[in-house]
């Protein structure tokens, strides 16, 4: 058996990303950029007015109240070559709009009596005031955006300021999702006798999308070998595998022994972590074979705890782990040290602090309790029980948590 920590870290450095590919920046959100972005050109290109007002010389407005002779217009997408704001003047400029030769502050509408012919201006002006200079968003030749960022709209509010359409990112690794049991039949049968519904397949489908990668039903293998080697094979086709049950050291659990059957080698098999006891981890090729226990609760933890870092990892993101932070238990906890326990959590937010209660019965064959989890605990193998009052290390479960507010 090896640690929680030994198997997310040799899982993590066994995976690679994927490809890379060039797509539309309208294809682009939630993926993650496979270059370093430099600015072609200064952001802004010109210095321009943050306001509607007028353009000045702030040395003319030492006086307050000061009134200036107006000699110019320039809207929002005027050129501005050849306007110049002469001593004693201003121009009258909307936002947006390149701000005119000799001018060193704008003075918005709203401090000003709007006046046509002439302005008077009535608060003191400062130099640079209301003016976006030139570059000093990003100057040209700087990188703005580092390959392995997650691309969400301000990157691409940014790379489309730059004009870039097209955008390189890492390729959406195909998942093979491989269910294993006699007991499962597939959802829209009503189950008889002894058989269950193949749901694991579902949600760790829906998994796989949400940690942004596509899903590939390769549906179930019944407990032999022949049916076994046959969607084994399949799936191996794809960038991972992920199968559910027929992992632990059962009659039928034949899992491990085919893999290995198919050349796969095996990096890990039982990790000190409750629920998920008997995961497995192995490598064909370089393609990840992740094995995950199949009980609904102990895939969908694995999954979380060890598949989703991998997947995030091979589509070339770098924080693929949830940020831990800390929450205050309402309620004592019992544990047994050895082994890192994942508990299910309902969180609220009380005087600033983080204070969570147990989201049910916390048994693994209690599927409720999974489906009322905002967040889960993840206690250090070293710690025994908990009292109330303590504090743990948290991380949300799932990426559309909603959360009560009180
Ligand atoms: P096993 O590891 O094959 O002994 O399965 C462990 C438990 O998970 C058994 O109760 C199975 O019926 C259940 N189980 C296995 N596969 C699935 C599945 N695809 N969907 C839902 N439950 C499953
Ligand atoms: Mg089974």
């Amino acid at each position: 058996m090896i640690s929680f920590e030994e198997a997310r870290t040799t899982i993590l450095d066994a995976v690679e990303p994927v490809g890379t590919e060039r797509i539309h920046l309208l294809e682009a959100a939630g993926r993650v950029l496979a270059e370093d972005a430099v600015a072609p050109w200064d952001l802004p290109l010109w210095d321009n007015s943050a306001m509607d007002g007028y353009a000045v010389r702030s040395g003319d407005c030492t006086t307050i109240p000061c009134c200036l002779r107006v000699t110019g217009f320039l809207p929002a997408g005027a050129k501005g070559d050849g306007v110049v704001v002469e001593a004693g003047c201003a121009v009258r400029i909307m936002t947006g709009a390149p701000t005119p030769a000799g001018c060193d502050a704008v003075v918005p509408v709203e401090e000003t009596d709007d006046g046509q012919q002439e302005v008077t201006l009535c608060e003191p002006v400062t130099k640079g005031q209301h003016i976006r200079f030139r570059a000093e968003d990003v100057a040209s030749g700087v990188t703005f955006l580092r390959s392995g960022t997650l691309i969400r709209p301000p990157e691409i509010n940014m790379l489309a300021g730059f004009g870039m359409a097209l955008v390189p990112v890492y390729r959406r690794p195909i998942v093979a999702i491989l269910s294993t049991g006699d007991e499962l039949v597939e959802l829209g049968r009503t189950p008889g006798p002894g058989e269950i519904i193949n749901s694991n397949t579902l949600s760790l489908a829906a998994a796989v999308q949400e940690a942004g990668c596509i899903p590939r039903i390769i549906g179930i293998a019944r407990d032999n070998r022949e049916s076994h080697l046959e969607k084994m094979a399949e799936g191996l086709k794809a960038d991972a595998l992920i199968t559910s049950a027929g992992v632990s050291a059962g009659d039928c659990d034949l899992v491990r022994d085919i893999l290995e059957e198919l050349g796969a080698k095996q990096l890990f098999w039982k990790v000190g972590i409750k629920p998920g006891g008997p995961t497995a981890f192995a490598l064909h090729g370089a393609t990840p074979v992740f094995s995950l226990p199949g009980n609904p609760v102990s895939t969908m933890i694995t999954f979380e705890e060890f598949v989703r870092p991998a997947l995030l990892w091979m589509q070339g993101r770098r924080q693929v782990l949830r940020p831990l932070f800390k929450a205050v238990l309402r309620e004592p906890l019992k544990k047994k040290p050895g082994k890192v326990q994942i508990i299910r959590l309902r969180l609220e937010k009380e005087g600033g602090r983080w204070y969570a209660t147990s989201a049910g019965n916390q048994q693994t064959a209690i599927l409720k309790t999974m489906v009322d989890a905002q967040a889960l605990a993840v206690l250090p193998a070293a710690n025994g029980s908990y009292a109330a009052g303590d504090e743990v290390d948290v991380h949300f479960y799932g990426s559309h948590i909603e959360l009560e507010s009180k």
